[in-house]
């Protein structure tokens, strides 16, 4: 086994990078190639066609049988002559990633012969056999029918031999069992509560979009060493590992050279994004040594939700292609940083507006502060319900950390935003907002900048920061599916929006010019803020979690009670009142969030256990043995002074045994704590005992990590951190 290892460390370090193939054509050529894009619309189905589905894509009318069969018969010709030979409806259910299954196209042809067929039905609607997806009891399994619709709002596309057809899944009673669903409705939700705001600026907007923008962090290890991990491979992190002599101190690996096995996946998956039409736009390695991001030009919510998920999926096949895994997991490495998923956040409108950046006049500023002042008044109202948004078993170990944003929701708004929520409150509410140094210099002025160029305030220690033209919602993982803190952000915006409006409507009411009236409104609420959600100083700061307390906001760490956010009376009320889940889907959701926390940690432990036992104690025992070897042998040649000759052995002997010991105690007790965990059977107190089972495994692991810094190098039987890290 030991040389196993050397070998296998050997082999990874003499890799050299793969050759990619570049297609002839320059990138703006063939992206979207494998999409059903509107060029190809346009291209693959008749006028008529063309035109209802455009309506129904941009204005949600739906699609009547007929059309859907020309739609499909259109997508059958194109998918062909890219050698489709299948479909599959492509949805996010409730586990992690994306699920899929495929037909062929093949039908008999009543003649005798089988033809290609793909008909509007199969294009519309599925009924994949779903009962082991989690759905939190709302199907009993005798009941297992759910189905799958096509969201017609995100474009098909094809993965090798298939047509791709992103759909919602749904319970036969009408309940989601997916992520997309929910978030498209948040994000009717926010473009309902939005729009009618925007019309008293501007009358001619019709539609608010919500824009994403994610950042992917990732690590990339060598396969070879990770196949020689069975925790990588069976729970995505590294349950032990003695820091390496150098990790991450010189901070040498952020934005320095990329390691050509590295450029060459990463130019392969920026062919495959384009090819399938996502914009990708950024690659950079990041602060840890291993580990990279990838950004595209951020779009609409729905449409890049969906291109996330299936970057994620593309990422992993093309890193095997180059010899590498690529881990999306939120902590892979203890004491080095972990990966996180910023995701950038705005509201836009169909006339080119961005909600969340400065006005090109005053106007335009008021409009600006009315969706800042009210995006923050949201976020402290649900600070709670949104950290719930993004907790995981995985990403808990990243929140609260010091490189990662902390346990808690705050905001960062940077000290011009800051000065001007403060102006506000002191002037007149009929005074203009005006862009700084259009007026010249004058006193008594509220003054913004025209755009934020200057980026060096940023705060990398807040969960929630405004960056110019977008806020950034860093805490969410880099292993989760977005559509969850995306569905919980704007759904919040748009009820604050929603009440907002009303406030604003009084106020005219009572003849109030329409500026007046929104600055009015505004001012109480930029006073019930600026001291509670805004805060621009160190979130990683003691202090921060006993200011926070005082100023109300969750303070939680434990992952299985921040969830209990999702049905506290409040949320349920607000997530009703803006259509998007149900009390029952609420809780249905809460059951599977515990079921598949407990089951992450169920799995850790059982994999820690077993190397504990059978990886880890082995090979300790058979270091020691050489070691009382070589102390007896000493003994049978110096039986006289043997004892000062071997003092090092004997002292080895005596720390190996001890660990050795704590090690097989701790794992007794952790395996014993677990039976008591499986009797429980609510899933809520189940996850709290396995809450405390993850403690656990903290503590096992030092002893090991101790015992691999005295065990014979060429005897410890897994790849080490120093191995995993630097080897690309
Ligand atoms: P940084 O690492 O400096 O935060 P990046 O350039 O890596 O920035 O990523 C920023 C992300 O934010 C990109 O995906 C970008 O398209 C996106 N973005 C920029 N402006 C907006 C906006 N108004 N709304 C949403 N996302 C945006
Ligand atoms: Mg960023």
């Amino acid at each position: 086994m030991s040389k196993l290892r050397f070998d296998v460390v050997q082999d990874a370090f003499k890799k050299k990078a793969v050759i990619v193939e570049t297609p002839d054509t320059r990138p703006s050529e063939y992206f979207g190639e494998l999409v059903f894009n509107r060029e190809k619309m346009y291209k693959y189905l008749d006028v008529k066609t063309f035109n209802s589905l455009i309506d129904c894509i941009d204005n949600g009318k739906p699609l009547d049988r007929e059309t859907a069969d020309h739609v499909a018969s259109g997508m059958k010709t194109w998918a062909i002559e890219h050698g489709v030979t299948h479909i599959t409806h492509w949805f996010q259910p409730l586990t992690e990633g994306t699920a899929e299954k495929h037909d062929s196209f093949m039908e008999y042809d009543n003649k005798g012969g089988m033809i290609e067929n793909f008909d509007g039905k199969s294009l519309v609607q599925q009924e994949p056999d779903a009962s082991s997806f989690p759905n939190g009891g709302i199907r009993a399994t005798f009941e297992a029918r759910g189905y799958t619709a096509w969201d017609p709002t995100s474009p098909v596309f094809i993965q090798d031999d298939t047509l791709c057809i992103p759909t919602v899944f749904i319970a036969y009673t009408g309940e989601a069992l997916d992520y997309k669903t929910p978030l498209k409705k948040a994000l009717k939700a926010v473009n309902d509560a939005a729009l009618p705001i925007c019309k008293l600026f501007d009358s001619k907007v019709k539609k608010v979009y919500s824009y994403l923008g994610w950042e992917q962090e990732y690590f990339l290890v060598d396969e070879d060493l990770y196949a020689a991990r069975p925790d990588l491979m069976l729970t995505g992190r590294t349950l032990m590992g003695h820091a390496s002599s150098k990790n991450q101190q010189l901070d040498d690996h952020y934005f320095g050279a990329i390691p050509s096995r590295v450029a060459a996946f990463m130019r392969d998956i920026e062919i495959a994004g384009y090819k399938l039409g996502i914009p990708l736009k950024t690659r950079h390695n990041e602060v840890a040594p291993n580990q990279f991001e990838l950004a595209p030009i951020f779009g609409e919510t729905n449409l890049s939700n969906d291109q996330n998920q299936l970057i994620m999926n593309t990422m992993n096949s093309i890193a095997r292609k180059h010899g590498f895994v690529v881990l999306l997991h939120e902590k892979p490495f203890d004491g080095i940083n972990g990966s996180g998923k910023h995701n950038n956040w705005s509201l836009g409108t169909d006339t080119g507006t961005l909600l969340l950046a400065p006005g090109k006049d005053s106007k335009g500023n008021l409009q600006f502060v009315t969706f800042f002042v009210n995006v923050l008044a949201a976020v402290q109202k649900y600070n709670g319900l949104l950290k719930a948004s993004i907790a995981s078993a995985t990403n808990a170990h990243r929140l609260g950390a010091n490189e990662a944003p902390p346990a808690i929701v705050s905001a960062f708004l940077g000290k011009t935003m800051t000065d001007v929520l403060h102006k506000l409150l002191e002037v007149p509410s009929d005074t203009p907002i005006e862009i700084a140094g259009k007026k010249g210099k004058s006193v008594g002025l509220v003054e913004i900048p025209e755009i934020f160029v200057d980026n060096t305030d940023r705060n990398r220690t807040s969960p929630f920061a405004f960056t110019g033209n977008r806020f950034e919602f860093r805490a969410v993982g880099s292993s989760a599916n977005c559509a969850n803190a995306m569905t919980t952000l704007n759904a919040a915006v748009a009820d604050q929006l929603t009440a907002f409006k009303k406030d604003v409507d009084k106020e005219i009411a009572k003849g109030k010019d329409v500026n007046i009236a929104i600055m009015d409104t505004l001012k109480p609420i930029i006073k019930s803020i600026i001291d509670v959600i805004c805060f621009d100083g160190n979130g990683y700061s003691d202090e921060w979690q006993i200011e926070a307390k005082k100023r109300g906001l969750d303070v939680e760490t434990c992952v299985p009670q921040m969830f209990k956010a999702f049905t506290e009376k409040e949320n349920i009320e607000m997530f009703t009142r803006m259509g998007i889940y149900s009390e029952k889907e609420l809780e249905a959701r809460n059951e599977v969030r515990w079921e598949m926390y407990t089951k992450k940690v169920q799995i850790e432990a059982r994999v820690m256990g077993r190397m504990a036992i059978n990886h880890i104690i082995p090979a300790a025992l058979s270091y020691q043995t050489k070691l009382l070897d070589n102390i007896q042998k000493i003994k049978d040649i110096f039986p006289d002074n043997y004892r000062e000759m071997a003092v090092v052995e004997i002292d080895l002997v005596q720390k190996i045994s001890a660990k050795i010991t704590e090690i097989r105690d701790k794992v007794n007790s952790m395996v014993e704590a677990r039976k008591e965990a499986n009797k429980i059977t609510d899933e809520y107190q189940k996850a709290l005992a396995y809450y405390k089972i993850a403690e656990s495994l903290f503590a096992i692991r030092r002893p090991i990590d101790k015992l691999e810094e005295i065990v014979d190098n060429d005897m410890w039987p897994l790849p080490k951190y120093r191995e995993l890290l630097f080897i690309n």
